[in-house]
């Protein structure tokens, strides 16, 4: 059901969940000082307990009230990419709801740059905000894919289609080296630029990643049709799959997009084409792989492959 911001902020404070746009994707907002609200979140989402959320603030002096320590590469990190896509893990405070953190010692903090968020946000206080599709399915980049998970009950705030489509990037700096938990827009060499530091972007979530940031270890992201990498040599003209290529020979038609190496216009529009995959009943979405040069001078496909691998389980 769509709703105003007016609408949003009374629901928000009467202690319910609202999905709203962000620059990344949707997000299903609760205040997060409120742990019954928080607990609905976890309920609709079905999201496990031990998957912690990310707080959402909309100011600077936020930060000091979940954080216990700000150290200098951070404050150089909020400076050159807040409001932004750039989830920064930061060692909690004490009064921090366990809830939230998954009783980590550490609480990761985001202030997004879409304008509605940012009015909804500062208007509402903090709010913990996770994608806001049910766990596993793709995240949403539309006000409908919202509703196509939740249902017309669930209140939204229709901002148009994200305009990155992934998550932000997670990264944690309450430890040296610094660490990306997940791979985003703003990427690994951003952030070594910004801190002078380096940091290490592993994409195959090793046990010690699965204990530091839980939400790692899930297969997520998923359609319902398989997902899987175009083999070599083979060639994209199956009838029932959907192909996502970028580089190789091909017609555009009906069952086969061509990104022509636009890879963020890929990052924005892939969860829409898995949505839509399952829409047209097709069995499979075929994606061309991302060669080791690719990789190293179009970062956001580090993004592509972490969501693709994952959808692929
Ligand atoms: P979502 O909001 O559904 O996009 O997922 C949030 C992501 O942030 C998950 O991958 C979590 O594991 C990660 N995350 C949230 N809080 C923390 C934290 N305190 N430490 C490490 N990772 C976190
Ligand atoms: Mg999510």
């Amino acid at each position: 059901m769509n709703v105003s911001i007016e609408k949003a902020i009374e629901i928000l404070t009467d202690g319910h969940p609202v999905a709203f746009p962000t620059e990344t994707v949707y997000g299903l907002g609760a205040d997060a000082w409120n742990p019954d609200a928080i607990r609905q979140v976890f309920d609709l989402k079905g999201r496990p307990s031990d998957n912690p959320l990310i707080v959402h603030i909309a100011s600077r002096n936020l930060v000091d009230d979940f954080a216990a320590d700000i150290p200098d590469h951070a404050t150089k990190l909020m400076k050159a990419c807040w409001p932004g896509p750039l989830t920064l893990i930061f060692k909690k405070k004490p009064n921090v709801l366990d809830l939230i953190t998954a009783a980590l010692d550490t609480v990761a903090l985001r202030w997004p740059s879409h304008a509605l968020a940012q009015e909804l946000i500062f208007r509402a206080g903090p709010l913990v905000a996770p994608s806001a599709n049910k766990s596993g399915r793709p995240s949403p980049t539309k006000a409908s894919h919202v509703t196509e998970d939740f249902g017309d009950d669930l209140p939204v705030i229709d901002g148009g289609a994200t305009q990155i489509g992934l998550e932000s990037t997670v990264l944690d700096i309450s430890e040296l080296p610094l660490r990306i938990y997940r791979p985003g827009y703003i990427d690994k060499k951003d952030i070594e630029r910004i801190t002078g530091l380096d940091v290490i972007l592993t994409q195959e979530a090793g046990k010690e990643q699965a204990t530091r940031s839980p939400g790692t270890k899930y297969s997520h992201y998923a359609p319902e049709a398989t997902v899987r990498w175009l083999e070599e040599g083979e060639s994209p003209d199956k009838k029932n799959a959907l192909y996502l290529v970028h580089s190789l020979q091909a017609e555009e038609q009906p069952h086969l997009l061509h990104y022509h190496q636009d890879y963020k216009k890929m990052a924005t529009e892939l969860y829409d084409r898995f949505r839509q995959a399952d829409h047209n009943r097709l069995e499979e979405v075929v994606v061309e792989p991302f060669d080791a040069q690719t990789r190293e001078q179009h970062p956001i496909t580090e993004a592509l492959v972490n969501r693709i691998s994952k959808a692929i389980g």
